[in-house]
């Protein structure tokens, strides 16, 4: 079931290596370890969710691997090359919608695509808006502003923006947190099925486990600063939850995730209640 730490010697195989990751916040002269020690290989193709409470480094380690902040030490690579600053290999989502109101849905996505630095014409760039706005089902509303539409549908604007980058890395910060339940699972199983259509190497970040057993291929338990242990989710894809639910591989699953996850919830709390 458990590893808490892969070997990284093979540096060719892998889409994104993260070897020895440390990073600390500095403020007013005091430092807080926000990640310790972080060693993580994902493989093309794979969808990786990292999976844990609140305040224990996932998004920290995602502004690394979307190069907003650089590792005090270690190093984060993709495809060999170490990760210096942003870049138009990674594409990411936040769970703030982060759209331009003044732009329309279409409008939006043709900004992600401008910013892409791919040398399109006109009818080109649009070409490619109109594809992705239909690929999250928005064509109806793509000349509609940001404040005519649901949260669900301006995530889905988001989804569109960052897929239209065609970058091969997509970075995704619990994207659906901020979402009703019934659109979640309508968000969840569309963006499966983009990546995996789409053939991209996904890190998701979530505090939810059955999200994460949709749609991940590996699921990565993180306790505050570390990976504290990874779990490969063997089902068959494209995953449907009510067909899942009950079957002795999920329940398996379920149980290691929550006993991995829940138990350092109750920790913290105990260790809160104890101050
Ligand atoms: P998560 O996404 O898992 O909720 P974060 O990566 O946002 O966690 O934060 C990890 C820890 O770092 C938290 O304790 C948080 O308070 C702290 N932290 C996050 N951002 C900053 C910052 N800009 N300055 C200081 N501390 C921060
Ligand atoms: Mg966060």
């Amino acid at each position: 079931m458990a590893e808490l730490k892969e070997t990284t010697e093979d540096t060719q195989d892998y889409k994104i290596e993260i070897r020895d990751v440390f990073f600390d916040y500095v403020q007013n002269k005091s430092k807080y370890e926000a990640l310790k020690e972080i060693n993580l290989n994902v493989k093309e193709g794979e969808f990786i969710c990292i999976l844990g409470s609140s305040g224990c480094g996932k998004s920290t380690l995602l502004s690394l691997l979307g190069g907003l902040n650089k590792p005090r030490s270690g190093e984060i690579r993709i495809d060999g090359k170490k990760i210096k600053g942003p870049g138009t290999d990674r594409a990411i989502v936040f769970q703030q919608y982060s759209l331009f109101p003044w732009l329309t849905v279409k409008g939006n996505v043709l900004f992600g695509i401008k910013q892409s630095g791919k040398k399109l014409s006109r009818k080109e760039r649009n070409a490619l808006a109109e594809k992705y706005v239909e690929n999250v089902g928005l064509s109806g509303a793509k000349d509609r502003y940001p404040s005519q539409l649901s949260g669900g549908m301006k995530q889905r604007v988001a989804v569109a923006r960052a897929l239209a980058l065609e970058s091969d890395v997509l970075l995704l910060d619990e994207p659906f947190g901020a979402i009703d339940p019934k659109l979640r699972l309508e968000l969840q199983e569309l963006v499966s099925k983009l990546c995996t259509q789409h053939k991209k190497t996904v890190v998701f970040i979530t505090h939810d486990v059955d999200e994460a057993i949709l749609l991940a291929d590996r699921i990565v338990v993180m306790e505050p600063g570390r990976i504290r242990s990874i779990h490969e989710v063997k089902l068959p894809h494209p995953r449907v939850r009510e067909e899942l639910v009950g079957t002795t591989e999920y329940e398996k699953l379920h149980r290691q995730l929550i006993m991995a996850f829940y138990d350092q919830v109750a920790e913290r709390i105990d260790a809160e209640v104890a101050l």
